[in-house]
């Protein structure tokens, strides 16, 4: 899938593909930008017994989010995928503006990738002028991303049920790389009754383990090298809580791997895997890191077997 002059950025293949993107720009039964005719064509799919899967992202499409694209042909006959960057899901100062906008790109990779619809609204249809609903999740939105970014899950809490509307899917993918992101979007469609089932795909790493991030393409040689600390203290983490060390200690061991490779840390933390408080007994678990490596911010986990005796 990744040609050699991709390799290690990460970035998906485009391939052959990439010379038609321009033709599928033009494409309307496959490129399409107006919700209400989204809505319509995943709905005539469904209802000719085609079972829909959908994948949001914000483009600046890399390995990782081929990977959901290819979990959800597995199970699904079509598969529609929104690019959208969210504005209300960015605080000030963050990285909107800045944030890589390759449709061009992305088109090609996901007709390499096998999607059938490629959904890529406008910023007035996901948010018409005074418009004033916005969807706030309690729980797992709180501390951690929530707290570093105020207003961040009400964003994408927001988008995310604009989107499911807009791609009423079967099954929708999402990666396990933003882990609490997972855990809120999961709690907004139980909590709605959001006809849609949810499937959550592993993270996919480059080969020394940096989690692919379409942020990545902001590091400087230097930092890339020092951003594989976010991963390594990870790793520690794990080891340590298989060896039964208790969570204080973990996260002191993380934060000592992270301070030492310059990275300045947001939060190291051991915590319960679905409810984000400390770890229960018997429970998976789950390690959080996020920090600064230079101006880019970047978020790793990794998933913690249960085990007796947490602490
Ligand atoms: P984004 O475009 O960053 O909003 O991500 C869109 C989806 O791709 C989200 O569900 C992410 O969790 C998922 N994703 C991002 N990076 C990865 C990765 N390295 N592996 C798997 N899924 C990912």
């Amino acid at each position: 899938m990744v040609t050699p002059s991709e390799k290690g950025s990460g970035r998906a293949g485009a391939g052959p593909a990439a010379d038609h993107a321009a033709d599928r720009i033009g494409d309307t039964s496959r490129l399409i930008h107006d919700p209400v005719a989204m809505q319509g064509v995943v709905t005539a799919a469904r209802a000719a017994g085609r079972r829909v899967g959908f994948v949001p992202t914000m483009g600046a499409l890399h390995r990782g989010h081929v990977s959901l694209v290819a979990a959800a042909l597995e199970d699904c006959d079509d598969v529609a995928v929104s690019i959208f960057v969210n504005p209300t899901q960015f605080g000030p100062g963050e990285d909107f503006a800045r944030y890589p906008r390759p449709l061009a790109a992305d088109i090609a990779i996901l007709d390499n990738a096998g999607a059938r619809w490629t959904f890529v609204p406008e910023g007035a249809a996901i948010y018409p002028a005074g418009c004033a609903t916005r969807v706030v999740v309690d729980g797992p939105a709180r501390g951690f991303e929530g707290e570093i970014r105020p207003g961040h899950f009400v964003g994408v809490a927001t988008v995310v049920c604009r989107l499911l509307h807009a791609v009423p899917a079967d099954v929708a993918y999402f990666g396990a790389k933003d882990w609490q992101q997972t855990r809120v979007i999961e709690r907004m469609v139980r909590d709605l009754g959001l006809p849609v089932e949810l499937r959550i795909c592993p993270t996919v790493r480059e080969p020394d383990g940096l989690a692919l991030s379409s942020r990545n393409a902001y590091l400087s040689s230097d930092e890339r090298g020092r951003a594989t600390a976010l991963v390594e203290s990870l790793r520690v983490a794990t080891a340590m809580w298989e060896a039964g060390a208790a969570c204080a200690v973990i996260e002191a061991a993380m934060r000592e791997l992270l301070e030492h490779r310059g990275v300045v840390i947001d939060y190291a933390a051991v915590v319960d895997a679905e409810s984000l408080e400390p770890p229960v007994d018997a429970r998976p678990a789950v390690a959080l890191v996020a920090g600064r490596v230079g101006v880019t911010r970047l978020i790793d986990n990794m998933p913690l077997r249960p085990r007796s005796g947490a602490g």
